[in-house]
């Protein structure tokens, strides 16, 4: 028979009733007469005490009940005697199915630091920390296909083997089966990919975008959701060379639409969060107190995580254009007393500090920046009547910056290939995307979700590394 988990045993609380939990020791305690044994198995962040009294079970197993052991407890359900737990289990029959030794196991009962345990991810989805962020980081992708689903959005699923390379030169991982020390060469003397695996070179994804409208073209509403990756050497706190974006392509949707959608889907996948991970999301924000305790005011987070969330959920974003964006932040104090790393000026780049400055400072809400130049974005950004813009939209976010990128798409073939030929991508490569533009093409727009930036967001963790289970990022990709 399959164990009842924590969660269910906690919630039906069947008090008298015989049950057998299953799971890992937290912790051990000798007492008195009795031992006090915490188990958890995952199903919650609340373990469930069992008391053992020792002349009950045989010695030498009690011996094998350590931390880090994993267990089977048969008992009877009780009210709990002690403060801490409203149940506990008095143990009649105990089962060591591996026990663990004290002295090699990495994770003792006391606190470990974030970087130590990034050493340890196979072992790390067993702490608090841990566990809580990875139910809820499942809570958000089940919500996410739930919000698509209740709004008649097709679930797309794009290739991760990639010819194009339209959107992301220079940062993509390469994909191929040829001898790296004697590949073939063609008669000019460079590698002859028409002998490697699929005759062409081809790399990992860097977004599923291309492909999604295609599916869009056809469908009407669609979305992927699945794994990108990015050679990009930046080794900040907010980038992962391999990493889950969702990304949504509409047909007919203009620029307002897309925001809109953006706005509502990321305000109910927050809400989702809070009304179905409450328990965890509050053992975080105590995380994140008692983390903040020795840092500076103005280092300290301005809110506790719950409510942050909740001003997320309760407040609608600030809509502005990139124009406006940039006036601001050029009468701003940091600019003017040269506080900003990067100088701000129309025509540049927003970093991640401008951002955050006008998110934090000056609206402190979220805000999405609309009408881009047309020289910072991709070549399949609608061009605005000026002939400057492009009808591009990012959302930002307090403390992440950018969590969406996205914009109406360029559905007019002639000036799609105007733009194509200016930022010099060969037709070969995306004839197949071109073709839309020429059979049927319609008004569409759609955007890229980061899925770490998001469950960043949720769980306040300050490191993108810390929000998925096993990190691939420059120098590193263990596990
Ligand atoms: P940034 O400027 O932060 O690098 P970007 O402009 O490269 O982002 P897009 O190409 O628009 O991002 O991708 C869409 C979304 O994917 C971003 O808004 C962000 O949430 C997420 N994202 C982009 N790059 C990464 C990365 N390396 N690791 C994790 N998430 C990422
Ligand atoms: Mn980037």
């Amino acid at each position: 028979m399959t164990p009842k988990t924590i969660a269910t045993i906690l919630k039906d609380a069947q008090i008298g009733k015989e049950i057998t939990i299953k799971g890992w020791v937290r912790t051990k305690r000798d007492s008195k007469n009795v031992i006090f044994i915490n188990i958890n198995d995952g199903s919650t962040i609340k373990n469930i005490q069992a008391v053992v009294v020792p002349t009950d079970i045989e010695e030498s197993i009690i011996h094998q009940v350590v931390t880090g052991a994993g267990v089977a407890i048969t008992g009877i359900l009780t009210p709990s005697q002690g403060s801490g737990q409203d149940v506990e289990l008095l143990a009649s029959h105990i089962i060591v199915y591996g026990t663990a030794d004290p002295e090699k196991y990495p994770l003792q009962p006391k606190k470990h630091s974030l970087e130590f345990l990034r050493e340890i991810a196979h072992l790390r989805p067993r702490t608090n920390t841990f566990g809580a962020i990875l139910r809820i980081r499942h809570a958000l992708a089940y919500a996410i296909h739930q919000f698509f689903n209740e709004r008649g959005f097709f679930y797309l699923h794009t290739p991760i083997i990639t010819g194009s390379d339209a959107e992301g030169a220079g940062e993509m991982f390469r994909v191929t089966t040829l001898d790296p020390k004697n590949p073939p060469l063609n008669d000019k003397g460079a590698v002859d990919y028409k002998e490697d695996f699929f005759g062409r070179e081809t790399n990992l994804t860097v977004s599923g975008q291309l492909e999604g409208e295609l599916g869009a073209m056809a469908l009407g509403k669609i979305y992927t959701f699945g794994p990108t990756f990015r050679a990009e050497n930046s080794n900040t706190a907010r980038h992962l060379a391999e990493f889950w974006m969702i990304e949504p392509e509409m047909a007919f949707y203009e620029l307002e639409d897309n925001m809109d959608l953006a706005e509502e889907f990321l305000q109910y996948l927050v809400k989702y969060a809070l009304d179905n991970c409450s328990d965890d999301i509050a053992f975080l924000e105590k995380r994140l107190l008692d983390e903040e305790k020795s840092l500076k005011k103005e280092e300290q987070s301005p809110l506790p995580l719950r409510e942050k969330l909740h001003f997320v959920v309760n407040n609608s974003f600030k809509r502005l254009t990139y124009t406006e964006a940039i006036k601001i932040l050029e009468n701003s104090k940091p600019n003017k007393k040269g506080q900003f790393k990067y100088p701000v000026s129309w025509g540049t780049d927003l970093q991640s500090e401008h951002e955050r400055y006008l998110v934090e400072k000056e609206f402190n809400a979220p805000v999405i920046l609309t009408d881009y130049p047309r020289e910072i974005k991709s070549f399949y950004m609608k061009q605005s009547e000026d002939g400057k813009t492009v009808r591009a939209m990012d959302v930002l976010f307090p403390g992440i910056g950018e969590i969406i990128g996205g914009s109406q798409r360029e559905e007019d073939y002639d000036k799609l290939i105007k733009r194509v030929d200016e930022v010099g991508i060969d037709h070969e490569t995306i004839w197949w995307y071109l073709e839309t533009r020429k059979f049927g093409t319609v008004p569409h727009s759609g955007f890229g979700l980061g899925f770490e930036r998001l469950v960043l967001f949720v769980t306040g963790m300050k490191n993108i590394r810390d929000v998925i289970p096993f990190p691939r990022t420059p120098k590193s990709a263990n596990f």
